[in-house]
C-alpha cells in the first residue's frame, strides 16, 4: 500500500505466516535469531538502523568509545537470512482486532506480532526536569552528554566569573542505579587522569561530581554489599554520593531537592528510571503501569497471537511478583523463548513455561574497581569483578567487529591512561535554555581576551 510519504513498505506476499517484530534490541534480535528457517516470513522494525548495546553507552557519554563500536547494523546482523525483511520505521499504533502495525509508510498485516519496544526515560511527569536534563538511553543521548560535558569544559575555560564557572564545573547525575554508578566513576577518572592535561587553565579542585540517589543505597537492584562497596569506590574517586535525596526541579540552572540545598549545574544527568515505551492501539486492560501484561508463555495476557518481551513485558510469577528486573538477560532469554516457541505454536504444540536463569549482576566503578552479585550467593568487589565486567561485556557485544573496537579501545585507555574520544562532533543545545553564565556576567575585557 501507497502511504502519504510515498514510501510503500514493500514486503512480499508469501505462502509462510507473517511474524512483525517491533524492535531490533536484544529481545528483537534474539527471537529473529531463533525464528531462522521455521518457514515464517520474518519483518523486523525499529526506529534506528543498528541494534544499541546500551550497557556501554556511558562510555560513549565519557568519551571512552566510540558510538559505532556499541551499535551494529541490523541488515547486517541478519544478512543472507531467508524471508527477512528490516524496515527501518517507527510504529505509530497496533489495531489488535485487524492484526495490523502502522507506520508512516502504510500498514502490515501479521499472523504474529512480538512487541520488544524497550524502556524510555522516566521523568515521574516533571515536565521541566524532562526539558533540561539529559537522559542516556540511545546513541544520540550519549552523543548529546558528551559533547555537553566537553562543552561545559571549553566554555569554564573562558569564564573569569567565579560562579558561572563553579556551575560549568558542576555535573549532577540523579538515580544511583548502574548507569549513574558508571557514569559517576568514569566522569571521575577523567577529571583525575585525563581532564587537567586538557585544560591546564582550570582548577579542577572545582570540578564537583555528585551522584543522587532517592532511596538510602547505591546500586538498589544490586546486594546491600555491591552498594555499600560502589559508594566506597566513588567516594575515593571524589565522587559525592547523597544517598535518601529526591530531586525536586530542575530549571537548566539550578537542581533543587527536597531536604537539601539546591546546587547551581549546567549539567543534570537524569538515569532515575524507566518506564515503557506506549504504543497506540493496544488495550488498557492489557497494560499495568505502562507495561504489557504477559502470562508465562511471553503471550499478551488477552491475546492469541501477541506477544511481548524484554522491559516492555510484565510477567508476574511467584518468583518475580512484581515483574522481572529489566536487564538485558531477561530480554535476550525472553526474545530466545519467543523465537523457539512460535514454531511450536504454530504446529498446535503445547510450550513450556518461559524460566529466567538469573546469571546475577554486575556493575563497574572505575579502573580495577567492579561489583558482581553472582549466583550461589557469591558477591564480591574489586579487580576480579572488573576482569569479570570486562570479560561479560565484550562477550555480549553484537558483532566481532564490536568486539574488536571495544577491546582495542580499553586496552588503549589502560596503558595509556587516555580517552580518545573527548570530540564534540555535534554540538549540544538546548535552544530555549539561557546559558548559566547570563550577559550580564561576562564584561569586554573578558572577551578581549579570549579572542
Ligand atoms: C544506560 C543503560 C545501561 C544499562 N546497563 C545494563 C547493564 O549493565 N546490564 C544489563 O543487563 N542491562 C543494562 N541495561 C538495561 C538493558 O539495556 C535493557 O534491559 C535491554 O536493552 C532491554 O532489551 P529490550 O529488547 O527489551 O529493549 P531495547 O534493547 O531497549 O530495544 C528496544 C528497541 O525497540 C526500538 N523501538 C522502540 N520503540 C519503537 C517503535 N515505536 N518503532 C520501532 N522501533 C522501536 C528501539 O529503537 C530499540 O532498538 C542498561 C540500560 C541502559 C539504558
Amino acid at each position: 500500500m501507497e502511504s502519504r510519504t510515498g514510501l510503500s513498505l514493500n514486503i512480499p506476499v508469501l505462502d509462510k505466516p507473517r511474524v512483525v517484530i517491533i524492535g531490533g534490541g536484544f529481545g528483537g534480535i534474539n527471537t529473529v535469531k531463533n525464528l531462522r528457517n521455521k518457514g515464517f516470513q520474518i519483518v523486523l522494525f525499529d526506529k534506528h538502523n543498528y541494534h544499541t548495546f546500551q550497557p556501554l553507552l556511558y562510555q560513549v557519554a565519557t568519551a571512552g568509545l566510540q558510538p559505532d563500536s556499541i551499535a551494529g547494523p541490523l541488515r547486517n546482523i541478519f544478512k543472507g537470512h531467508d524471508d527477512f525483511h528490516f524496515r527501518l520505521f517507527k510504529i505509530t499504533a497496533i489495531d489488535p482486532d485487524r492484526n495490523i502495525v502502522s507506520t508512516e509508510a502504510g500498514d502490515l498485516s501479521y499472523d504474529y506480532l512480538v512487541i520488544a519496544g524497550g524502556s524510555r526515560p522516566n521523568f515521574f511527569g516533571n515536565q521541566k526536569i524532562e526539558q533540561y536534563s539529559l537522559p542516556l538511553k540511545s546513541i544520540p543521548d550519549a552523543l548529546n552528554l558528551r559533547s555537553q560535558f566537553m562543552q561545559v569544559l571549553e566554555q569554564a575555560e573562558m569564564t573569569n566569573d567565579a560562579t558561572g564557572r563553579k556551575a560549568l564545573l558542576t555535573i549532577v547525575l540523579v538515580g544511583g542505579g548502574p548507569t549513574g554508578v558508571d557514569t559517576a566513576g568514569a566522569l571521575a577518572e577523567l577529571k583525575k587522569h585525563i581532564l587537567p592535561k586538557d585544560y591546564p587553565a582550570l582548577d579542577f579542585n572545582e570540578m564537583k561530581i555528585y551522584l543522587v540517589e532517592g532511596v538510602n543505597r547505591l546500586l538498589p537492584q544490586m546486594s546491600e554489599k555491591a552498594g555499600a562497596r560502589a559508594k566506597r569506590d566513588l567516594e575515593k574517586l571524589g565522587v559525592i554520593v547523597w544517598l535518601n535525596t529526591m530531586v525536586l526541579s530542575y530549571d537548566g540552572k539550578t537542581i533543587f531537592f527536597k531536604d537539601q540545598d539546591p546546587i547551581d549545574t549546567s549539567t543534570v544527568v537524569w538515569s532515575a528510571g524507566v518506564t515503557s515505551a506506549a504504543f497506540p492501539g493496544l488495550r488498557t486492560e492489557w497494560l499495568e503501569k505502562g507495561r504489557i501484561l504477559i502470562d508465562e508463555n511471553c503471550r499478551v495476557i488477552g491475546a492469541k497471537n501477541i506477544f511481548a518481551i524484554g522491559d516492555i513485558s510484565l510477567m508476574k510469577t511467584a518468583k518475580y511478583p512484581k515483574g522481572h528486573p529489566g536487564v538485558a538477560q531477561v530480554a535476550i532469554q525472553m526474545g530466545k523463548y519467543v523465537g523457539i516457541n512460535l514454531a511450536k505454536l504454530q504446529e498446535s504444540k503445547p510450550m513450556n513455561a518461559f524460566a529466567y536463569f538469573d546469571k546475577g549482576a554486575l556493575a563497574t566503578i572505575g579502573r580495577g574497581k567492579a561489583v558482581a552479585d553472582l549466583p550461589g550467593n557469591i558477591r564480591f568487589g574489586g579487580r576480579l569483578a572488573w576482569w569479570i565486567w570486562l570479560f561479560v561485556h565484550i562477550n555480549y557485544l553484537i558483532s566481532f567487529r564490536n568486539k574488536l573496537l571495544v577491546f582495542a579501545s580499553w586496552i588503549w585507555n589502560y596503558f595509556t591512561y587516555d580517552k580518545g574520544n573527548r570530540l564534540i562532533i555535534r554540538p549540544y543545545s538546548r535552544k530555549d535554555v539561557l546559558p548559566v553564565v547570563d550577559k550580564a556576567h561576562s564584561n569586554k575585557q573578558d572577551e578581549t581576551k579570549i579572542l
